[in-house]
């Protein structure tokens, strides 16, 4: 087993705006140092496509071993029409999937935040979204995605018959509902748990398994089970119903897209990817920003830094349970919001265009003061 190296972060800019973003949250993490006397360690790799190309693999085994050691992987984003003609196995995409699998992060944690001064940006009536902010748990390693067996197979009449298997056990439910207990209890102390009880088996024992360990553990936290078709149409009608939400693999899948797009702007949005606790309270974890590499417009100095440094906010809270110094990076994001300071595709009327690196710029500054 290696061990994880305290205040050690991996950063792997990988592809399109990857570097740029990542840039930024370089700085911040140097700031930390210089300011508040952190001393935290960064390394950097390559990853996705940038590996690939100097490799032949979207991730070497060197870089994964970094990614075991340290105590959080940054990632900015992988993929472009580059490389979208590889075959399956050395696409970018498969750093991703490689490090979510042998990290073994199993809850994927995707905050959907309104920023108050960006409510017009969604497509939603601004009463319904302002304020908003939601944290979608979803189990990450388990369910339709995983489970055997599957394939496609030819079958008697002729036709073929395509099979995916939805299977969870106790164990798998308990651990990602206990994140979402215990997210709870920082936050509104509300738990809504998704699934399908009323036609699928599967689903019928999420509920029980949930309830069960909220009966055991989690007396204090209301819980609400909800049907996963009901929450998608929950989601639209009255988001601020919600505090946090659990739920499987595929469900989250879609609800979290869903609930993203409530907030109308990609390049603000943060997740985490968390393991489970070993004996010493370690955990391995991957922080990135939802958003993708946008090849259009990378080098251009147009790509929001925001869900990047947020995401790594998250890792300050989540894996170094540095909540302070949390708070303070994202009130300096909404100090910068304040100030009418706004990247490309978050302007609007009255507001003044910045660039990445400006952007992160004046983060920095509000954190200085
Ligand atoms: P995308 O998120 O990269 O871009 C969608 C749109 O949003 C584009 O117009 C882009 O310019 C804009 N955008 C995205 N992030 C932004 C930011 N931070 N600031 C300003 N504008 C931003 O999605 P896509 O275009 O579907 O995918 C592009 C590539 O990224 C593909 O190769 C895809 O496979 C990959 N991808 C990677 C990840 C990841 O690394 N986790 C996630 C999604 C997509």
């Amino acid at each position: 087993m290696i061990k994880i190296k305290k205040r050690k972060f991996l950063l792997l800019p990988g592809d399109g705006i990857g570097p740029e973003v990542i840039a930024e949250v370089k700085k911040i993490i140097n700031w930390f140092n210089t300011n508040k006397s952190l001393d935290f360690e960064i390394d950097e790799d390559l990853a996705g496509g940038a590996s690939y190309d100097k490799h032949g693999t979207p991730i070497t085994d060197e870089v994964f071993y970094k990614a075991l050691e340290c105590e959080a992987v940054i990632l900015g984003a992988v993929g472009g029409p580059k490389w979208d003609n590889l075959e399956f196995s050395k696409k970018p995409e498969r750093a991703l999937l490689k490090l979510r699998k042998e990290l073994k992060l199993f809850a994927n944690l995707r905050p959907a935040i309104c920023f108050k001064q960006l409510v017009d940006a969604s497509t939603l009536k601004p009463e319904i979204v302002s304020g908003l902010d939601i944290m979608i748990v979803r189990e990450l390693t388990g369910g339709i995605y995983f489970g055997e067996p599957r394939g496609i197979k030819p079958i008697d009449n002729g036709e073929r018959k395509g099979i995916n298997t939805h299977t969870y056990t106790t164990s798998e439910i308990e651990r990602v509902a206990k994140v979402a207990f215990d997210l709870a209890r920082k936050r509104k102390n509300k738990v809504t748990s998704c699934e399908k009880s009323n036609v699928m088996e599967a689903g019928l024992l999420w509920k029980e398994d949930v309830q069960a360990l909220h009966d055991r553990e989690y007396k204090d936290v209301e819980l609400s089970h909800m049907l996963a078709d009901n929450c998608a149409m929950q989601l639209l009608r009255n988001p601020k119903q919600f505090d946090v939400i659990v739920t499987d693999n595929l469900f989250g899948d879609m609800l979290s897209d869903e609930a993203s797009m409530l907030t109308g702007s990609l390049g603000l949005l943060p997740s985490a990817s968390l393991g489970a606790k070993n004996k010493d309270g370690e955990m391995r974890a991957m922080y990135e920003p939802i958003h993708g590499s946008a090849p259009d417009i990378a080098g251009k100095g147009l790509a929001n830094p925001i869900a990047t440094i947020l995401s790594f906010a998250m890792a300050l809270r989540y894996s170094l349970d540095l909540d302070k110094e949390a708070d303070l990076l994202e009130k300096s994001v909404q100090d910068v919001l304040d100030k009418g300071l706004r990247t490309k595709d978050i302007m609007s009327q009255g507001t003044k265009e910045v660039s990445t690196s400006q952007m992160g710029d004046a983060i920095i500054a509000c954190l200085q003061n």
